[in-house]
């Protein structure tokens, strides 16, 4: 695999990290993860977005222009040799320091790293079943809008799926859903759609926001609002999104059947007009 790092395309396995680099020390960085579907990004834009108003929010100064990181991920799909969907992974860190001081040392110059790979696109099974998830406390920080690779919260709670044979952990704060370990959630019930707002407790998602143009277009009622942690037992349908999961309906909940325990009929409009958007 040919990777990008602090300026040149190099074999992952050549490149070597700093010790003192601050994603290392302190996780002190951000990434991103944007899909390519048969060689053509998906909303390549507003990733580039997120990542630069991430940027900004933690002071870390690229000087990298949007048209910049555009070219960057171009370029890891053109190098990568990688035939069909592709994904592409994009790392910034602050960093690597003289010295290991929590404060921003002065005169540090971001580490940059980007490489691509394969995209592993959803089962068929989850397309017909749909997944079973569990619920979990969010254990994670109060500023989960920023995309850091401080991603500890999200790893536990992942892990804890995996041990109980389940595809995703949905994270639970105050009484409230926050989100997936890796994903966004949302609620049906009576035909109408409702997530949780985009504020400082969860990522904004791209393929959430892209769900939620694709139901204002399909004339589906939708609302970001606070979603209460028992609305999941007594949904329609529960969905999450992201961009390697797409839109997933999830058919059991921590063992108990959502709605019919099938995906329903409003993931099913949805979905098909969200494949349509992928070029499917
Ligand atoms: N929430 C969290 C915590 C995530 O890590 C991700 C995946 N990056 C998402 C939501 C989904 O975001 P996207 O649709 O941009 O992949």
């Amino acid at each position: 695999t040919i990777a990008f790092w602090n300026g040149d395309y190099l074999p992952l396995d050549e490149i070597r990290v700093s010790p003192l680099d601050r994603g290392f020390l302190f996780a002190d960085g951000l990434y991103e993860v944007a899909a390519a579907y048969q060689g053509r990004l998906f909303e390549p834009q507003a990733h580039i977005r997120r990542l630069q108003r991430g940027l900004a929010e933690l002071r870390i100064d690229t000087g990298w222009s949007d048209a910049d990181w555009l070219t960057l991920m171009e370029e890891m799909l053109r190098r990568s040799g990688l035939q069909g969907d592709q994904a592409v992974y994009i790392q910034v860190t602050r960093g690597a320091s003289t010295s290991r001081g929590h404060a921003f040392p002065a005169g540090v110059k971001p580490t940059v790293f980007a490489m691509p790979s394969a995209l592993k696109r959803p089962p068929e099974s989850w397309r017909s079943g749909g997944v079973a998830a569990i619920t979990t406390p969010d254990i994670r920080w109060s500023r989960c809008d920023l995309k850091t690779v401080g991603l500890l919260g999200s790893v536990l709670a992942q892990q804890k799926a995996v041990e109980q044979g389940v595809v995703d952990a949905i994270q639970l704060r105050d009484g409230l859903v926050t989100e997936g370990a890796a994903t966004n959630v949302f609620v049906v019930r009576d035909g109408a759609i409702a997530t949780p707002k985009a504020d400082h407790r969860i990522l904004p998602g791209i393929t959430r926001a892209v769900v939620l143009e694709i139901a204002a277009e399909a004339g589906t009622p939708v609302a970001e609002r606070d979603v209460a942690a028992n609305e999941l037992a007594t949904a329609d349908e529960v969905w999450i999104t992201s961009t390697s999961k797409e839109v997933t309906a999830v058919t059991r909940i921590d063992g108990r059947p959502v709605g019919t325990g099938k995906p329903g009929p409003v993931w099913t409009a949805i979905d098909a007009r969200f494949q349509q958007r992928i070029g499917r």
